[in-house]
């Protein structure tokens, strides 16, 4: 007998059971990693509903079906990478269609938009979602998407899905959050209004940095569909063992997720302390502007955050970016080990920077990625880092 996960059913229950069905053929728990192209049929159209990997794959459709589960969603899409996953969601437009984005979100994102999508003639608006106002005042006939991301990267700023997607939906426009720096144990935009959620699944739902992958999930089954032509069509989809370490990653997310948000806690204290830090970014202080709204509509305000030093010389960041020892100097986020990022030279890079001024992503910038070890380690790997 399998567990209804579609009933009042607890995170930690969810999370590790979600897409698991034994296998068939042989009862192993964990589902079979089917390293296969293709499948036999008994006569041409007959077939046991798969017929081509790109179309069809079991381990990839067992971690589609987790991926829906875990986000509050009907379906589930993985593709090799997050920005395949963006990808996908753009080709739902044709050109003169627009998209207003936020103007704080992942670099990679910013460049897909810019660099490849504006050429096919699609128009971007990059306004500050923080005030949902700003996103009225950008729309127009035209406009088919919204795209945001809460907390944002790197600079954590919160942005109300609720009062979003009540813009979205009046205006009748498709809004899609990435949700990845949240999680799926800390934040549901489906049960917040919006249409599509999407992931880097790289990051905390694989949680071990050993995967490059994404995820969109939706409830609408014509989107659905139109986003499993586009992922079957431009085929950036994820090989089957890859699949097989977001499905096992799932499984420990609420127990990683809680270790990140108690690490998260301790650190962004320790750093608010520190006479050398001039600011801290992270979205659980209380004097935070998108604090009220992060308590409503996140369960934990996670493992991210990012500082900057009282020198803002880009001299006294590297200081620190290079003498941390637990911390390790490298983009992504989202491992059970800590990272420490230098946005502006790394995963901002892309960004000019004169735009990323703008909105505040400085040349001294520091990101933390705030992994599960001890959190005093943490804070003594920081503490002999800024005293170089
Ligand atoms: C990493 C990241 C992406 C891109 O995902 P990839 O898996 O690297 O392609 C998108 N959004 C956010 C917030 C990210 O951190």
């Amino acid at each position: 007998m399998s567990i209804d996960l579609s009933k009042n059913i607890k995170i930690a229950t969810k999370f590790i059971h979600a897409g698991a069905e034994p296998d068939p053929s042989t009862g192993a728990i964990m589902t079979p990693i089917f390293q296969t192209s293709t499948y036999v049929q008994s006569a041409p159209g007959q077939h046991k509903g798969y017929e081509y990997a790109r179309s069809q794959n079991p381990t990839r459709f067992a971690l589609e079906s987790a991926l829906a589960t875990i986000e509050n969603g009907k379906y589930g899409l993985a593709f090799g990478s997050g920005v395949a996953a963006t990808d996908a969601v753009i080709k739902l437009l044709v050109p003169g269609d627009e998209v207003i984005a936020g103007n704080d979100m992942y670099g990679g994102t910013y460049r897909l938009f810019t660099k490849i999508f504006e050429k096919f003639g699609i128009k971007f608006h990059y306004v500050d979602t923080t005030n949902p106002d700003n996103i009225t005042k950008a729309l127009n006939a035209k406009t088919k998407l919204i795209w945001i991301e809460t907390p944002t990267n790197p600079l954590m700023n919160i942005t109300d899905i609720e009062a979003v997607a009540a813009i979205s939906k009046k205006a009748g426009t498709i809004l899609c959050v990435d949700n990845t720096f949240a999680s799926p144990y800390l934040q549901n935009p489906l049960d917040l209004g919006a249409d599509i959620v999407m992931h880097s699944s790289t990051k905390y739902l694989g949680g071990h940095s050993d995967v490059i992958q994404g995820a969109l999930i939706m409830n609408d089954t014509a989107l659905r569909d139109q986003l499993y032509f586009i992922q079957k069509s431009c085929g950036a989809v994820p090989g089957p063992f890859d699949c097989f370490l977001v499905l096992r990653g799932i499984k420990t997310l609420h127990v990683r997720m809680k270790a990140h948000c108690e690490n998260g806690i301790v650190v962004a204290n320790y750093l608010r302390n520190h006479p050398k830090v001039d600011k801290v970014y992270w979205c659980g202080f209380e004097d935070h502007p998108g604090y009220a709204i992060a308590k409503k509509q996140m369960r934990g305000f996670g493992g991210m955050l990012s500082f900057t030093l009282k020198d803002p010389s880009i001299e006294a960041a590297t200081k620190v970016l290079s003498g941390t020892k637990i911390f390790s100097l490298a983009e992504s986020l989202g491992g059970v080990e800590s990272l420490i990022n230098h946005p502006a030279s790394m995963t901002h890079a892309s960004i000019p920077r004169e735009e990323r001024l703008k909105y505040g992503l400085t040349d001294g910038l520091i990101r933390l990625s705030i992994g599960i070890e001890d959190a005093d380690d943490l804070v003594e790997d920081l503490k002999q880092a800024m005293e170089r």
